[in-house]
């Protein structure tokens, strides 16, 4: 069959990298795809977040199946027009991507469906906000309602800070997605994340992980799109999984089905854990990014089955084959990332890495100039490693690093350090 993947990160490199591993894949084409992509398939240029463009060049190219990695094509409603155009999609509907795109919304779900989460009030504007914030009191979580590219949340330990947040975002600093500002119930614990496909009416869980939000060692400095991930997550035991299997996402996939949108994809909940009870933290539509990485690292072939079992309405058929391995990704990124970073430089040493099943460079923001490998983004590398153990996949996937010749570049050397410890 025909394939599209949708997007040009870690993430889509991860995908298609398994996708081709599956006999069933005869052509591959990602769009916009990255350099390492263009090593292992066709890239093309289209507008990915433009329903007419995405839907026209299915058509045009005889794609039989679109995979979508961001969550930007979802909420554009790039699934619906591919859906209506007949052409299989895996991703959720527009309706359905509100799971992610809405906060406030995701809150009235778990309401509705009963599944353990913060508690929480929507305000439309700042006086109210306030008064609920000194009633309260801090820590205290103020977000956004909309998408904001993982920057529409404050963690407010004071009660000034929480208040300069609700100025901010009532004032326009992540515009439309700040027209309504939630506030939420500090939750403490552990954070993990936890991955499952679902047709509309079948949950399948296909893995765990954790990732490294701050970009210094130690967990330490500002938030970044993730620095590094492994999988599975110790946390997530067999208890805790039973725990948000029933008691969060199958309630979840039950109301957004009871409401007429039923949540086909793969749904992806972090999750926050304190005495071996999970609460919800957030839904997002999508795999993470590098989660996506080390799940597909894990998955391998496979993953082409699931998604397309999931996107057709046959997840009740399918299993998840486990083997019991463990894998890690390395996040290498431009000097000044998170903040501003130069663009341009050339990495060596990719040539002479081994690539195979269990290690694996996927690229992210990387362009090939004059048959060079250059770096274009501020995430520029992850470097991942499957292994026996956590222990034997990070020291796969740092014996890797050190050999990847990039001086403007950097990478945290701790990534796993509390499952590890
Ligand atoms: P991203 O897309 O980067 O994951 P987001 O903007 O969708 O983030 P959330 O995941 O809701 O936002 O929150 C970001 C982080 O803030 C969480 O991973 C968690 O560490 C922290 N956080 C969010 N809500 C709470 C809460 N109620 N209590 C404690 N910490 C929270």
């Amino acid at each position: 069959m025909n394939i599209l993947i949708l997007g040009g990160g870690g993430r889509e490199h991860a995908l298609a990298w398994a996708v081709l591993q599956n006999p069933k894949c005869d052509r591959l084409i990602v769009a916009p795809g990255n350099a390492g992509i263009a090593q292992i398939a066709e890239c093309s240029d289209i507008d990915g977040d433009n329903p007419v463009a995405v839907t026209e060049f299915a058509a045009e190219n005889s794609i039989d199946f679109v995979i979508v990695g961001p969550e930007a094509p979802l909420a554009s409603g790039v699934v619906d027009m591919l859906t209506d155009a007949g052409i299989l999609t895996f991703g959720p509907s527009q309706a359905a991507a509100r799971l992610e795109a809405s906060k406030g919304f995701t809150k009235e779900i778990c309401d509705a469906c009963g599944a353990p989460t913060a508690g929480w009030a929507r305000f439309a504007e700042a006086e109210a906000a306030k008064a609920h914030l000194q009633q309260h009191g801090a820590p205290i979580v103020v977000k956004a309602d909309g998408l904001a590219a993982g920057k529409g949340v404050v963690v407010a330990m004071d009660e000034d800070t929480a208040a300069s947040a609700i100025d901010e975002m009532f004032a326009g600093a992540f515009g439309e997605a700040g027209a309504e500002v939630i506030l939420e119930e500090f939750m403490t614990g552990e954070e993990a994340s936890f991955f499952v496909l679902s047709d509309g009416e079948t949950v399948l869980p296909i893995g765990t992980a954790q990732d490294h939000k701050r970009v210094g060692e130690g967990d330490t400095g500002p938030n970044t799109g993730g620095m590094g991930a492994y999988s599975p997550a110790p946390i997530m035991d067999a208890a805790v999984t039973e725990a948000a299997l029933e008691q969060i996402v199958k309630p979840t996939i039950a109301e957004m089905a009871r409401r007429g949108t039923p949540y086909r994809g793969v749904l992806y909940a972090g999750l926050m854990i304190e005495d071996g009870q999970p609460r919800l933290v957030e839904y997002n539509v999508r795999f993470g990014d590098p989660e996506c990485q080390v799940l597909m690292m894990r998955l391998g072939a496979q993953a082409l089955d699931l998604m397309l079992a999931c996107a057709e309405g046959r997840l009740a058929e399918m299993q998840v084959t486990w083997a019991d391995d463990h894998a890690m990704t390395v996040v290498m990124a431009a000097k000044g990332y998170p903040g501003s970073y130069a663009k341009g430089s050339v990495i060596g040493g990719l040539d002479a890495l081994s690539e195979d099943s269990s290690n694996m460079v996927f690229h992210a923001g990387t362009k090939a100039v004059d048959g060079r490998i250059t770096a274009t983004g501020g995430r520029v590398l992850n470097v991942t490693a499957r292994g026996a153990t956590l222990q034997d996949a990070r020291d796969r996937a740092y014996a890797a690093v050190d050999r990847i010749d990039w001086p403007e570049g950097f990478f945290r050397s701790d990534i796993g350090w509390r499952a590890l410890s």
